[in-house]
């Protein structure tokens, strides 16, 4: 029987990936497109040798018409297309909101508008728990309200988000599934993939892992405080592995159900602070964090967790990585990074 193939843009990233991992154990035919302007070529030789199979690639800009029409129009038997692909640091969107909203959006629109010309009817979306800001109350529900968003970053998800919804209802052909994600950390269990973030990190699983390696003199805990159980940020941190499966979950659940339009979060249900986090990191991988406290950084919520009971009940998918074997990966997947024992 012929595989159904699916389109990853932004497939050699971090959380895309594991998915197309995921997505090759699961049966499917994967294509990435991505012009590798985060991640590394190589990444296709890692997903090889976990999964035995190289996907196929296409080195190139989602922003760019020409290239992803002629992509699509050569590919218009896949069912569905994951699209990752986007610039994500929070700080370099504020000091650069028009190469975001440029990158995110055109990007997003041009695949939108090929998936219509092409009649490829599924897609999935890497939305992000920052479309709630500070929300009023906790743990956030795909009910709660969204706040405006406190970076361009946030904002071109938000906007994306809109972007979709006119784009199913003015075309009822197509099918959207839009996955909001929390704080993904870990990596695979093999050690060969993982997050490679470049320069200093800015997020904080990849900072503690560099700091454990010997890389960063120290982690900086930015506020302690917040109006919060421990004083330290609290945020819902998942497995990157079980954010890869519910894209399967979502692929499958679309072909059968072809179901329009639908948001979900993907969280653990279980916020933790930044202080926890590190006391788990040390005790799971035995090690010790250096770490100082520093001011708030701008932007931040105090606190942010999610209940996923929607995706639980509608796509069957619920997160069921332990937190001890998510920071071992992620301590292992450093190491090999580092060339550490
Ligand atoms: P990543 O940077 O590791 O992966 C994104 C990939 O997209 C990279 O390989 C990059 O080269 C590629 N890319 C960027 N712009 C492109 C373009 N115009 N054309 C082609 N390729 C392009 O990021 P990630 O952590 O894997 O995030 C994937 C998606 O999930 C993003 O949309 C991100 O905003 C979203 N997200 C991430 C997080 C997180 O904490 N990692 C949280 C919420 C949402
Ligand atoms: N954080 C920190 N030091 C760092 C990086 C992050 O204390 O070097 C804190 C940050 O204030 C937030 C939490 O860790 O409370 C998660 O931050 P991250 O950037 O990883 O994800 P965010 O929730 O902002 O998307």
């Amino acid at each position: 029987m012929q595989k159904s193939k699916i389109i990853i843009t932004g497939g050699c990233g971090y959380i895309g990936s594991h998915t197309a991992v995921a997505l090759q154990q699961s049966g499917f035919k994967v294509l990435i497109i991505d012009n590798l302007s985060n991640s590394q070529e190589n990444v296709l030789d890692k997903i090889a040798d976990i999964t035995g199979i190289k996907p196929d690639f296409e080195k190139a800009d989602c922003t760019n018409p020409i290239s992803i029409k002629d992509i699509f129009s050569k590919n218009n038997d896949a069912v569905g297309v994951i699209h990752f692909a986007a610039l994500k640091a929070v700080g370099e969107s504020v000091a650069h909101p028009i190469m975001y909203y440029k990158n995110n959006l055109n990007s997003l629109m041009n695949i939108l508008e090929n998936m219509v010309e092409f009649n490829i009817p599924n897609l999935v979306f890497s939305s992000s728990a920052c479309v709630y800001g500070e929300p009023e109350k906790l743990p956030v529900t795909e009910q709660t309200p969204l706040q405006p968003a406190t970076s361009p970053y946030g904002a071109t998800k938000v906007m994306g988000e809109t972007i979709i919804k006119d784009t199913v209802r003015a075309h009822p052909e197509l099918n959207a599934i839009q996955l909001r994600y929390f704080n993904p950390i870990g990596a695979h269990p093999s050690g060969k993939i993982g997050e490679l973030p470049n320069g200093v990190p800015n997020n904080l699983m990849p900072y503690i892992t560099q700091t454990a390696a010997g890389i960063r003199e120290r982690l900086s805990i930015f506020g302690n405080d917040y109006p919060t159980h421990d004083g330290y940020c609290v945020r819902d941190y998942i497995d990157v592995n079980d954010i890869a499966d519910a894209h399967i979950d979502a692929i499958q659940y679309m072909i059968k159900n072809n179901p329009g339009i639908e948001t979900f979060n993907l969280g653990t249900g279980r916020g933790l602070s930044v202080m926890e986090l590190i006391k788990a990191f040390e005790s799971a991988n035995n090690i010790k964090i250096n770490y100082t406290i520093a001011e708030r950084r701008p932007g931040d919520v105090p606190e942010l967790w999610a209940i996923s009971d929607l995706a639980n009940q509608k796509l069957g998918w619920a997160a069921k990585r332990s937190l001890e074997d998510t920071l071992k990966s992620a301590w292992q997947w450093q190491k090999n990074v580092s060339g550490l024992k």
